[in-house]
């Protein structure tokens, strides 16, 4: 394959935008060499500026559920832009999609939209803080929330829960209200209530984590969550940017049976265009303004052409709701297709799926939380990704992403990629 085109793109690119991109995962840091650039797509297939058909494995990292160029999405969209693009003022629109998304998602009451994942979680975390009156959040090493300040914190020296931060730019202050525990250590969250027993405002979580690869809870795990944030008065916040109307119309709370007291919503709720959400009971969102103190406004929240093409998209997901199970057997196919080849070669690997999650690591020991993701061979890991890039398939940029398969994927499709991946995996 010939990438000429996108090399000069991205080269006039880095003049004028930071590295060339608008979200650095899309620079192939990780991976080195030289992003693609995409002319189009059309169901499960990119089609780069130098020609060449990629099968697509990140679904626009999600909202892409049903395929590119979904019609119900794009015929939503092209008659609601007829009508004005942004008024600032309220349309009934909006009340429709709040509508049909409490009814998909699980004991919620009421929803308020945003233009971000980011803004939804960044969002979340100060209801929960007016709400319980308390100033500090407990987040997981490895879980992705945005890059609003309070989740940009890694874990610092010394005590195993103070954060640190970890962009230059989020300030001490910041840190010292984020405690970080590890995903899938119940104990470790434990010890942090019993340090801070009393200031505690919420946990928040990825409830399936899609940003150190695919790592599913294990049992007993959210449940350890919910019952903790009982006893210490502390509200459970489930990030579902990734999970929500992904693993099932109302997400990881239906799919895992389990109560968050407030989620968040990107990706699949935008259906393409750029929403977020976060939704809650009545008696906490009460607080939100204006029928409460906490504030939270956008000129463009609830935009007309968004909440268009996120009406047109969870209107298709509720109307199939078989759908779901058709995607996850995709993905078992490519799950079990790829263990099938790859578990006889000697190499390293792991692979994780929940739903139409999974990724592959290339280490021997569970992954399981961020430590052991970090483990994962990440040279074998660049070779693969570029091997598949060369044979026309597109993964995650990045050994910490999951992919995210798509409806429109075929049979075909998933065993055209298994073919590529023997191939790719014989010569690491
Ligand atoms: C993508 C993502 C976000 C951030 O959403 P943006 O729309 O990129 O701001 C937050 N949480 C999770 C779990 C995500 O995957």
């Amino acid at each position: 394959m010939q990438y000429q085109r996108s090399s000069s793109l991205f080269k006039e690119a880095q003049e004028v935008i930071p590295g060339g991109v608008n979200s650095p995962v899309r620079a192939f840091k990780a991976v080195g060499g030289t992003p693609i650039f995409v002319d189009n797509a059309q169901g499960a297939y990119l089609y780069d500026v130098d020609g060449n058909r990629l099968i697509d494995y990140i679904s626009s990292w999600g909202p892409m559920i049903l395929g590119h160029v979904y019609e119900p999405v794009i015929e939503a969209l092209t008659a609601r832009a007829k009508k004005g693009t942004s008024f600032g003022m309220p349309t009934e629109l909006e009340t429709e999609i709040a509508k049909l998304a409490i009814e998909m998602i699980p004991n919620m009451d009421k929803i308020r939209f945003v233009n971000s994942g980011t803004e939804a979680c960044m969002s979340a975390v100060r209801l929960a803080r007016g709400y319980t009156s308390r100033e500090k959040i407990i987040k997981f090493a490895g879980c992705y929330h945005g890059h609003s300040d309070s989740f940009l914190i890694q874990a610092g020296s010394g005590a195993i829960t103070f954060g640190a931060p970890n962009s230059p730019g989020v300030t001490q202050g910041t840190a010292k209200d984020t405690l970080l525990a590890q995903y899938n250590d119940i104990e470790s969250v434990e010890r942090v209530f019993e340090q801070y027993p009393n200031e505690v405002a919420a946990i928040i979580i990825e409830p399936v984590a899609g940003n150190m690869g695919c790592i599913p809870p294990n049992k007993g795990f959210l449940e350890g969550l919910r019952s903790l944030c009982d006893r210490y008065g502390a509200l459970l916040i489930f990030d579902e940017v990734m999970t929500g109307f992904r693993l099932a119309p109302g997400g990881a709370q239906e799919r895992l049976n389990i109560r968050a007291d407030i989620a968040t919503y990107g990706k699949v709720i935008g259906g393409g265009l750029p929403v977020g959400a976060f939704t809650a009971s009545n008696e906490i969102m009460n607080h939100l303004a204006p029928d409460g103190p906490v504030y939270q406004a956008g000129t463009l929240s609830g935009n007309p052409l968004a909440m268009a093409a996120g009406l047109a998209m969870l209107n298709a997901l509720n109307q199939q709701p078989e759908m779901y199970d058709r995607l996850d057997k995709k993905t078992e196919r490519l799950h079990l297709g790829m263990e099938e080849r790859i578990s006889v070669t000697g190499l390293p690997y792991q692979i994780n799926r929940f739903g139409s999650m999974v990724s592959l690591h290339f280490t021997n020991t569970p992954v399981i939380d961020f430590t052991t993701a970090a483990e994962g061979n990440n040279d074998y890991f660049k070779k693969y990704f570029h091997g598949m890039l060369k044979e026309g398939v597109y993964l995650p940029p990045s050994a910490f992403e999951s992919y995210f398969l798509n409806d429109a994927l075929t049979n075909e499709d998933i065993d055209f990629t298994l073919y590529a991946f023997e191939r790719v995996i014989k010569g690491l």
